[in-house]
């Protein structure tokens, strides 16, 4: 029987929300001068994590950051593991991250950047890539890259209809 008015946190977003952050991702790859609507703005280039290590010290600098703190003061800490044989990275409710580290699209920061925004909305959402999932993306997006770069994916988000939780 179908529940009216209860949550059924299926995760309908997922396809839109990574087809967006692809596009975004790419544009972290390239880095450089990017035309906004007829602004012009430089983005970073991001990196690739070759290691583990290189992964956790950089997730543990984007949760000990004043942004992170002020944003998420109750957030966890954080585990960081090598998954084997996976095709993706994927983040279990537990605090732990897993992310092949034989693929190497798979070390970028953007994916990093995703699992930690489900590690900081965990606790708040409804379905895995909802709108808040995407106001915590939006804001590991600045504290990884910067306000143009967080700015660059709020665009992406809303040409695509999906909104970002309200917060005042
Ligand atoms: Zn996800």
């Amino acid at each position: 029987m179908a529940r009216i008015g209860v949550s059924t946190g299926i995760d309908s977003d997922r396809q839109s929300v990574y087809s967006v952050e692809d596009a975004w991702a790419h544009a972290l790859d390239r880095g450089g001068s990017v035309d906004f609507f007829g602004s012009h703005f430089q983005l970073p280039n991001q990196r690739i994590l070759g290691d583990l290590s290189a992964l956790q010290r950089t997730a543990d600098a984007w949760l000990a950051s004043d942004q992170c703190l002020a944003w998420y003061p109750n957030a966890r800490a954080l585990h960081v593991r090598a998954r084997k044989g996976g095709s993706r990275a994927h983040y279990e409710s537990t605090g732990v991250i897993a992310i092949p580290l034989e693929a190497d699209w798979a070390c970028r920061e953007t994916v990093l950047a995703h699992e930690v925004a489900h590690h900081l909305s965990w606790d708040q959402q409804v379905a895995p890539h909802d709108a808040n999932f995407r106001l915590a993306m939006t804001r590991v997006a600045e504290i990884a890259f910067g306000p143009q770069a967080a700015l660059l994916l709020r665009a992406g988000y809303h040409g695509s209809r999906l909104d970002i939780a309200y917060v005042n």
